[in-house]
């Protein structure tokens, strides 16, 4: 039902030089259930030689050819979804719907920059001099070199392939060692669609040694990261020694403000809705509740008691709302964020605890009264944890959301235009959403500011990224 995986390089799937390989744990009963093949530096010299060699072809190609090979690609993903659905569970521990929807989400990534990479224009300029022409033209970077986190383990991949794709970029990627098959899956159906060998090579093994060989590789032209955002500052930081373009899409700690004239309703129903979502293991999770005085109360307990009545269990019996927690790192921080809290005085007004003893599950978990320097007010919890406060002027509320130097998503709940808008020019984030939470689509750019990285994925910010612009004056 799990398959092994290995490194994809120049069109085939191989075990690496030395055959190292790295455990697969299921996250839901903490059992093994495959392994992943290790990239030794031979391995990455092969792998950047495939690439180089794949960017002459992939860039030579029309867009309409390239286009073509990724809307395959997507097809293909989408018929296989219940298949990798099934993988995904496995391997990261998100519920059978949730994992089922990723590959066509993934799809859709492939899709909409397909459509991009026909629309990748140029300018014309008016020139000073009446014989001239002057314009600009939009070229693939190079190879490039991706690494995707185990949160959404296919589609953060395919979040940054299908742009670096369309573009006309070839590829090497390092996807995470604990979920690795169904990123693999994203490049199977690639290759099977069609995809010339060498335009896109997948390895996985000691992540640090990897990024160092890649980033000062000078085949490589541009790298995005996706994860933590001590990791991120490392990697621009060697990025930068390097004069490497990148795209650093790292941690948040979103605000959820809910004005005097919020829908209380509406924001306890979307709260609830998406808080549990992959087990609160995304970048933009409502983490923050920052509740006007007079709603509180009502807030508070309408959210807890939704919250609270989660089924949490095994993401493959199909009545589970949320599974375990991915790894065990993650678990170990929620049992550190609520004893910090309390320590701190806070009050837990559901969850707190561990589930059982075997697989990583937390309770849905409610934090009231924490103080500001409670490490769950100072970092994002990526996990099934909220923290509520209470403001009574606008003002508190926009200065405890800029608090920190994340700026990734804020959500917001006002019936006042006025006062979204307000909202929209004081709060710093890459990404506020009013009334809604709805958030990085294939069409929608995101990103953050502050420490929460710069660059967008999504939109045409997207494939942007992954095009340099040139200018060409022909007299
Ligand atoms: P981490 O930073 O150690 O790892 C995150 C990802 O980066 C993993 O896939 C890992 O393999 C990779 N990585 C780690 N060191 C690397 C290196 N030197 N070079 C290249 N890749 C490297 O963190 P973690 O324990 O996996 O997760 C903890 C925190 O990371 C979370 O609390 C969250 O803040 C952040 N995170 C964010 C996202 C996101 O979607 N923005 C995704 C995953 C993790």
């Amino acid at each position: 039902m799990y398959r092994d995986t290995q490194l994809f390089i120049a069109g085939e799937w191989v075990g690496g030089a030395a055959k190292r390989r790295l455990g697969v744990i299921n996250p839901a009963t903490e059992e093994p259930i495959g392994t992943v093949a290790c990239a030794e530096v031979a391995d990455l010299e092969m792998a950047v030689a495939a690439a180089d060699g794949g960017f002459k072809k992939w860039s030579g190609m029309s867009a309409f050819d390239r286009s073509e090979i990724m809307l395959q690609a997507a097809r293909l993903l989408k018929e296989r979804a219940a298949d990798i659905g099934r993988s995904l569970t496995l391997e990261q521990g998100k519920i059978r719907d949730e994992a089922r929807f990723e590959p066509l989400r993934a799809a859709g990534e492939l899709e909409w920059a397909a459509g991009e990479a026909r629309r990748a224009y140029g300018r014309v300029i008016p020139a000073r001099n009446p014989n001239a022409t002057v314009l600009t033209t939009r070229n693939a970077l190079g190879p490039v070199a991706l690494f995707s986190p185990w949160n959404f383990p296919l589609n953060q991949l395919a979040r940054k392939l299908a742009p670096a794709l369309a573009a006309g970029c070839s590829v090497v990627a390092k996807a995470p060692e604990e979920t690795p098959a169904s990123p693999a899956a994203l490049v199977q159906a690639l290759h099977d669609a069609g995809l010339p060998p060498g335009v896109v090579n997948l390895v996985f093994g000691e992540p640090a040694h990897i990024s160092d060989y890649l980033i000062k590789h000078p085949s490589i032209r541009k790298i995005s990261f996706t994860g933590s955002v001590a990791v991120g500052k490392q990697l621009s930081a060697l990025a930068g020694a390097h004069m490497k373009r990148s795209t650093m899409e790292l941690g948040g700690h979103a605000p959820v403000i809910v004005c005097k004239d919020a829908d209380v309703d509406l924001a306890v129903e979307q709260m609830a809705r998406i808080k549990p979502f992959n087990c609160g293991q995304t970048c933009a999770a409502p983490n923050r509740l920052i509740i006007h005085e007079d709603l509180y109360d009502r807030f508070v307990t309408a959210f807890s008691s939704r919250f609270a009545k989660i089924r949490v269990g095994d993401g493959m019996s199909e009545d589970t709302q949320m599974g375990p927690l991915a790894n065990i790192r993650r678990l170990k921080m929620m049992e550190s964020f609520c004893a910090d809290a309390l320590r701190k005085g806070a009050k837990l007004t559901t969850g707190g605890q561990r589930i059982g003893n075997k697989g990583y599950y937390f309770q849905p978990t409610v934090v009231e009264e924490a103080p500001d320097d409670a490490m769950v007010r100072q970092i994002e919890a990526f996990g099934p944890l909220i923290v509520a406060t209470r403001f009574r002027e606008l003002d508190e509320a926009i200065a405890e959301a800029n608090r920190l130097p994340y700026a990734l998503a804020c959500y917001a709940y006002t019936r006042s235009i006025a006062t979204a808008k307000r909202l929209a020019t004081s709060v710093e984030c890459g990404n506020l959403i009013a009334n809604d939470v709805v958030l990085a689509l294939p069409e929608l750019p995101f990103g953050g500011m502050k420490e929460s990285g710069y660059g967008m994925e999504g939109g045409t910010e997207g494939i942007d990224a992954y095009l340099a612009t040139r200018l060409l004056s022909f007299s």
